[in-house]
């Protein structure tokens, strides 16, 4: 009798929305969005994204803006995480939106542990990683066996506070066998970083930024490793951004020497 009474609960959704162009989204996502009661949006996702989905769609759902940026939590982790547990287990159909894929800087692990920890079952939907989209505006692959990049490593640029962050010896001296470095939140620390890198990779390996990737304010920059900072300080080039460098942008390098009027380029 009582258990007739109570709510039944639902899955909840870890969504990835993609880079930014609401045409990234998958169908999946979509359809997952369409049908949830509740979504919490990262400030990541743009409204497009969302708006593209819920326009025309019957279902009203209540959005609720959790968003952090920079490392200024203007909604702690632990309420976002209270906050899904509390309307999954009144009976809410929970989306949680994060830009991108929910599994690559996302902190999806901690949401997962606390989701499963609550007894709720979670389901992740995967979207576009923002570096993906970084590349395909650029024109390169992450791998490229023409030029030894045999493999791709994504970076944080910013650690949690109390961490040492990541070992940039240990990677660029990776990044010196062809590995493919895509970092994420570097912008606010990138003079520190490539001054790291540069200790040990030569100051003409080719770096490019791409900001707002995949959307109408998209911009992007190829140059060297040694240029990269001051580049961006010059170009004025900010967060969201991800720095790839490689011998990948080769390519790009060249593609955009003939296209200077969409992109910016320094060659060393
Ligand atoms: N889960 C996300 C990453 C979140 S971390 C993903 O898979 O893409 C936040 C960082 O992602 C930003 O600081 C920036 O480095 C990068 N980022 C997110 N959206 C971006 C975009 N449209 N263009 C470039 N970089 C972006």
């Amino acid at each position: 009798m009582l258990d007739t009474m109570k709510p039944s609960v639902h899955p909840v959704h870890l969504v990835g929305a993609g880079p930014g162009d609401p045409e990234l989204l998958t169908l999946k996502a979509a359809r997952i969005l369409r049908a949830a009661t509740v979504i919490l949006v990262d400030d990541l996702v743009g409204e497009q994204v969302l708006g593209s989905v819920l326009d025309g769609c019957q279902n009203r759902p209540r959005v609720i803006h959790v968003g952090k940026r920079g490392g200024c939590d203007s909604t702690p982790q632990h309420f976002i995480e209270k906050l899904m547990v509390r309307e999954a287990l009144a009976g809410e159909k929970v989306v949680r939106l994060k830009g991108g894929d929910p599994l690559i800087f996302g902190r999806a692990g901690e949401e997962i542990d606390a989701l499963r920890g609550a007894g709720l079952s979670v389901e992740v939907v995967n979207g576009i990683t923002a570096g993906l989209a970084a590349a395909s505006t650029l024109g390169v692959a992450w791998t490229d066996r023409r030029v030894e990049a045999q493999a791709t490593l994504l970076v944080t640029g910013h650690a949690r506070p109390g961490s040492a962050g990541p070992d940039w010896d240990a990677i660029a001296a990776v990044a010196g066998t062809g590995v493919t470095l895509v970092i994420y939140m570097g912008m606010s620390r990138i003079d520190r970083i490539v001054g790291r890198l540069l200790e040990t990779l030569p100051a003409d390996l080719p770096a490019a930024v791409v900001q707002h990737a995949s959307t109408g304010n998209e911009r992007r920059l190829v140059t060297s490793l040694g240029r990269l900072a001051q580049d961006v300080t010059a170009e004025e080039f900010s967060s969201p951004a991800v720095l790839i460098i490689g011998h990948v942008l080769v390519a790009a390098r060249l593609d955009a020497s003939r296209s200077r009027a969409t992109t910016h380029v320094r060659t060393c």
